[in-house]
C-alpha cells in the first residue's frame, strides 16, 4: 500500500523546529503582505530580506523604514525610480520588474518565500525559489491553478515544502498532519458562500460593485473578494486543492458554512472527520505556514465554545453560482483550461469593478472563453502565459 505521507515535509521532531526564519514577501503592499508583516511584528525570530509589491511606494518606504530588508523590487520601473528617491538614506537595493522579482526569490540568504501577489505574474518567481530550495508559503493561488503540474513535480524532485496559506486549504494540511495520502476519502471545503448566499440568479442581475466588495466575513484583497460573491474564489480553490493534496477531483467537495468557523475538513476512508476550526483571521493560516512545523501562540481573537452551537452547513448553489461548475470543468479537462478559467476571471473581475460589465457577465465571459478555446495538454509556462495573454486580448477586443 502506498503510505506516502501527506506532508512530506513532516517533521514533528520537537528538536528541530528552527528558530528564526529569513523571509522574502511578494506581495507585500497587499492584504497578504500586509498580514504577513504584522505577524513578523509580534512574534520573535522571523527577519525580513527582500520585500515586493506592484506601484505603492508610499507604503513599500514605510516598510523599508520599520522592516530593513536588504532588497525592495517594484514591479514598475517609475515606482521604482520614486522610490530610489524615498530611500536614499536607507541602505537598500532597489529593483524592477520580474528580472527584480527573480533575483530576490533566487537569493541565497533566505528560508521561506511568501507568496502574496495576485495572478499568474507569481509563476516564475515561486519555480525560481522552488529551484533555489526554498520552502513557499503560498497564497498565490494562481500559480497552482494554472500551473500545478510543473510546480508540484518539481517541489518533489527538489524536496521542498509547498505550505499552503489560503485559510481551507491550510485547515486540510493541519487536519492531515503525517496522515498517508492513500487514508483519505474526501477533502471538504467550505465557502462562506459570500455577500450574495441564498439570492436567485435573477435578483443577481444588477447587483453593484459596493455590494460584491462587502464580505461577511473576510476582509481581502478587491479581487479575491469579488471572487468570493462569484464563488469563482471557491473554484480556484477546488484546483488548488487538487495539486497540493494530489486527490481526484471526485474526491473534493464544498459546502457552504455562513460562519466561516470551520475552515475546511478531512474525511478518511473509516468514516473520521477531521476539522480544523478558527476565528475567520488570515493570521493564523500566515502565522503556521511562516512557523511549520512549530505553532506559537497568537494574540487574535480566539473561539468561544458558545459560537460552535450556531455552526450550519448547506449544499452550494450550483445553478446559481455557475463559476463553480465552470472550475470543476475546467479542472477535469485540464491542461491550459484551468489557465483560460483564471485568467478569463481576472480580466472579467477587472471590468466589473471598473463598471463596465455586468456581475452576471463575469461567469459568461468565463464560459464563453473555455468554449472557444483549443486546449493545449502539458503547458509549459511560456504557453501558460501566452494563453493568459491570448485571453485578455480576446475578452479586451469583445468589450471595448
Ligand atoms: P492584494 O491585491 O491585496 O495584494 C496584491 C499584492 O501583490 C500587492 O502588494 C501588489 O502590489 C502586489 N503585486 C501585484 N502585481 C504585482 C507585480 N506585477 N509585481 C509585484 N507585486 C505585484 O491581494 P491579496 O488579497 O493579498 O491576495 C494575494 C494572493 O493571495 C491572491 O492570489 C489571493 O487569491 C490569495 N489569497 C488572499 C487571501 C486574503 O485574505 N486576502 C486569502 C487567501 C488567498
Ligand atoms: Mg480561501
Amino acid at each position: 500500500m502506498n503510505s506516502d505521507k501527506i506532508s512530506d515535509c513532516n517533521q514533528n521532531d520537537q528538536g528541530s523546529f528552527q528558530k528564526s526564519k529569513r523571509l522574502v514577501i511578494l506581495g507585500s503592499t497587499g492584504s497578504i503582505g500586509r498580514q504577513t508583516l504584522e505577524v513578523v511584528k509580534e512574534q520573535d525570530g522571523l527577519d525580513i530580506v527582500a520585500l515586493a509589491a506592484g506601484s505603492n511606494t508610499d507604503l513599500m518606504e514605510k516598510q523599508i523604514r520599520e522592516f530593513h530588508p536588504a532588497y525592495a523590487v517594484m514591479w514598475e520601473e517609475k515606482a521604482a525610480k520614486e522610490l530610489r528617491e524615498k530611500v536614499a538614506d536607507q541602505n537598500v537595493k532597489i529593483l524592477t520588474g520580474m528580472e527584480g522579482l527573480l533575483e530576490i526569490s533566487s537569493l541565497e540568504a533566505y528560508d521561506v518565500l511568501v507568496t502574496a501577489i495576485v495572478g499568474m505574474i507569481g509563476i516564475r518567481p515561486t519555480i525560481a525559489a522552488i529551484k533555489a530550495g526554498k520552502t513557499i508559503a503560498l497564497a498565490n493561488k494562481e500559480t497552482l491553478v494554472t500551473a500545478g503540474h510543473i510546480i508540484m513535480p518539481l517541489a518533489k524532485r527538489m524536496g521542498v515544502c509547498i505550505l499552503p496559506v489560503d485559510s481551507e486549504h491550510s485547515a486540510i494540511f493541519q487536519s492531515m498532519n503525517g496522515e498517508p495520502r492513500d487514508r483519505i476519502a474526501r477533502l471538504w471545503l467550505t465557502a462562506s458562500g459570500g455577500p450574495f448566499r441564498g439570492r436567485k440568479r435573477e435578483e443577481l442581475a444588477d447587483v453593484r460593485v459596493e455590494d460584491a466588495l462587502k464580505h461577511p466575513n473576510w476582509s481581502m484583497g478587491r479581487k479575491i473578494t469579488i471572487d468570493s460573491a462569484t464563488m469563482v474564489n471557491k473554484g480556484l480553490e477546488i484546483m488548488e486543492a487538487k495539486w497540493l493534496f494530489q486527490v481526484d477531483y471526485d474526491q473534493i467537495k464544498v459546502v457552504v458554512h455562513p460562519q466561516s468557523i470551520v475552515h475546511s475538513m478531512v474525511e478518511y476512508m473509516d468514516g473520521a472527520l477531521i476539522a480544523q476550526l478558527g476565528m475567520p483571521d488570515m493570521k493564523l493560516p500566515i502565522q503556521y505556514a511562516l512557523f511549520y512545523p512549530d505553532r506559537r501562540p497568537a494574540e487574535q481573537k480566539k473561539i468561544e465554545i458558545s459560537m460552535l452551537s450556531s455552526l450550519t452547513f448547506e449544499e452550494p448553489q450550483w445553478d446559481t453560482f455557475d463559476g463553480l461548475s465552470l472550475a470543476l470543468k475546467a479542472g477535469k479537462e485540464g491542461g491550459s483550461m484551468p489557465t483560460v478559467y483564471n485568467a478569463a476571471n481576472e480580466k472579467a473581475v477587472s471590468l466589473f469593478l471598473e463598471g463596465r460589465i455586468t456581475f452576471l457577465q463575469i461567469p459568461e465571459i468565463i464560459g464563453s472563453c473555455m468554449e472557444r478555446h483549443k486546449k493545449i495538454e502539458n503547458p509549459d509556462v511560456d504557453q501558460i502565459l501566452e494563453v493568459e495573454q491570448e485571453i485578455y486580448e480576446d475578452i479586451m477586443h469583445r468589450f471595448q
